[in-house]
């Protein structure tokens, strides 16, 4: 299959191309604030089973379903109770996904295999007219091969999935550059499944206490039934072994340095770039204070480590506050949990 380049800021047809084709039951990449999506019909289950065939997905990991209208949500969820309600008035259109009790026309594919669905009304032009445009909902998990670090750029998705999906919408890079944040109104009290665009904070500001789920923290067995299935699979993961380096970003730079070997990788922060020039391959991923910045750059940080000889891969770490949840959560997936934390034992 060839796969299309469509760019709306030189071809007034690409909107209207590319949702002919999800009309048509084909595999779009799109680009959304968050990360591209790989996106399709969500009412459609063979549509559907081509976005996990494109991607070597695992059949229980749920996709989100993407609205562009907050009527949509009525067609989609069985329910949409006044907590959802006050989420989507605060933070939709943006980068937050809400999970409800699905309605039937809700294929068990798209929810892999699960009685709840995942919503999201993106706040990105492109993403809102293709949906228009399609005249469906559209089903899209981030469209990178399963196992590695999510897209940001259409370049990025040329690299994965180029040859099997009918086209990708170039909208630029993702202006957050994380994936959404997944909340679960589904149980007796709201609870965090993925940290994302949308903080722990402003979650806690409209819901009051929002738990956090086990599978944020540590590595969850294979095996194991978790919450939000994504959250168990290996993720985000150059080629390398990560190992994240937990600690102020002096302390964590020390300490990397005093382990560098002759093929060793530093993912780190702007201002402690210049300490490992000549002594191992560097790639930075924002200023240490600017975890918005970091969260914009660090899956393109991961993915150009695959261009290089490293075997192994040190990467510092923000705090956990803001969105800085989020970007280290991604880091510590990344590391498949394999964490050195300097700060254990201080106060
Ligand atoms: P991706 O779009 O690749 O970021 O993947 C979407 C993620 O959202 C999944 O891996 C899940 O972790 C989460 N998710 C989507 N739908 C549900 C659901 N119904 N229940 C729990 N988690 C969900
Ligand atoms: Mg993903």
């Amino acid at each position: 299959m060839q796969t299309k380049l469509l760019c709306p800021s030189a071809d007034p047809t690409a909107i209207e191309q590319a949702g002919a084709l999800l009309r048509a039951g084909e595999v779009v990449g799109i680009p959304t604030e968050t990360v591209y999506g790989l996106a399709a019909n969500a009412l459609d289950p063979v549509a559907v089973s081509h976005i996990f065939e494109a991607k070597g997905r695992p059949q229980d990991n749920p996709l989100i379903v993407h609205i562009a209208s907050l009527d949509s949500v009525q067609e989609i969820a069985a329910t949409f109770p006044p907590e959802a309600q006050a989420l989507a008035q605060a933070y939709w259109p943006g980068p937050l996904t809400i999970i409800l009790p699905k309605q039937d026309r809700i294929p068990m594919v798209t929810s892999g295999g699960l009685n709840t669905v995942g919503i999201r009304f993106p706040s990105h032009p492109i993403a809102q007219a293709i949906i228009c445009a399609a005249g469906v909902p559209l089903a899209a998990p981030s469209a990178n091969l399963s196992g590695r670090p999510s897209t940001t750029t259409a370049q990025h998705v040329m690299e994965d999935l180029n040859g099997n999906i009918a086209a990708i919408v170039d909208g630029g890079p993702c202006t957050v550059g994380v994936e959404s944040t997944v909340v679960s109104l589904c149980g007796e009290r709201p609870r965090l499944l993925r940290p994302g665009g949308i903080s722990l904070e402003q979650l806690e500001a409209v819901l009051g206490t929002v738990e956090v789920d086990r599978a944020l923290r540590e590595k969850i067995d294979d095996t194991e039934k978790v919450s939000a299935p994504g959250m168990k699979y290996r993720h985000y993961a150059p080629k390398a072994q990560v190992t994240v380096v937990f600690g102020t970003p002096e302390a964590s730079a020390d300490y990397i340095y005093a382990q560098l070997g002759e093929n060793s990788g530093v993912l780190c922060f702007d201002d402690c770039a210049a300490r490992f020039a000549g002594k191992a391959v560097v790639e930075t991923f924002g200023p240490s204070g600017d975890a918005a910045e970091q969260a914009r750059e660090v899956f393109d940080a991961l993915r150009r480590f695959d261009d290089t000889d490293c075997t192994e891969i040190y990467a510092q770490c923000p705090p956990s506050d803001g969105i800085g949840l989020a970007v280290s959560n991604r880091i510590k997936k990344a590391a498949g949990f394999h964490i050195i934390d300097l700060t254990e034992g201080q106060a």
